[in-house]
C-alpha cells in the first residue's frame, strides 16, 4: 500500500543487536531501544539473558585467536545482556551507523558508543556485521524464529 512505500522501498532484513552487560548495568537498555526505535526499526524478539560460555565462544568465534578474546568473553558472560532481533530495510547499515565505531572514543558524538562509552572492551552495544553474520549470530540466540 501507499502508506508502507512512503515509509520504505527495500525489502526488509533482520539483524541482531545486544545490549551488552555494561549497557544493561548501566541501565542504557531504552535508549538504545528508543534510538533503534525511533530511526524505524521495528523489534521483532527481545530477550535479557546471561550468556554461557559456550554460546559467547560461539558468538565471538571469529575473535578466537585475538588477545582480547578471553576477556571479551568473560565481560560479555559477566551479567545479563539484552538479547535483540531487529528488522527493517538496511538494518545491519542502519544500526552499525547508530552504534558507532568499535572504539568508543573515536565513534561520533550522536551515535551510541560515542555518547555512552569510553572503552573498546565495554561498548554498549553489538551488531551483526554482514547479512552472513545476521543469518548466523540470529539462529545462534532465537533458534525458534521463523
Ligand atoms: N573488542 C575488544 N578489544 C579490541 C577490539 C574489540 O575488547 O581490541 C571487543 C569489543 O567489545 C567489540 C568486540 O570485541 O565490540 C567485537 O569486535 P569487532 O571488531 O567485531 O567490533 P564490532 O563489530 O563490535 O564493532
Amino acid at each position: 500500500d501507499v502508506g508502507s512505500r512512503l515509509v520504505s522501498t527495500s525489502a526488509p532484513e533482520r539483524t541482531l543487536v545486544l545490549v551488552k552487560p555494561d549497557g544493561v548495568a548501566r541501565g542504557l537498555v531504552g535508549e538504545v531501544l528508543s534510538r533503534l526505535e525511533a530511526k524505524g526499526l521495528r523489534l521483532v524478539a527481545a530477550e535479557l539473558r546471561t550468556l554461557t560460555r559456550e554460546t559467547a565462544e560461539t558468538h565471538y568465534a571469529e575473535h578466537s585467536e585475538r588477545p582480547f578474546f578471553a576477556d571479551l568473553v568473560e565481560f560479555i558472560t559477566g551479567g545479563p545482556l539484552m538479547a535483540l532481533v531487529v528488522e527493517g530495510p538496511r538494518t545491519i547499515e542502519a544500526f552499525r551507523a547508530l552504534a558507532g565505531a568499535t572504539d568508543p572514543v573515536k565513534a561520533a558524538p550522536g551515535t551510541i558508543r560515542g555518547d555512552f562509552a569510553l572503552e573498546v572492551q565495554n561498548n554498549i552495544v553489538h551488531g551483526s556485521d554482514s547479512p552472513e553474520s545476521a543469518a548466523r549470530e540470529v539462529k545462534l540466540f532465537f533458534p525458534d524464529l521463523g
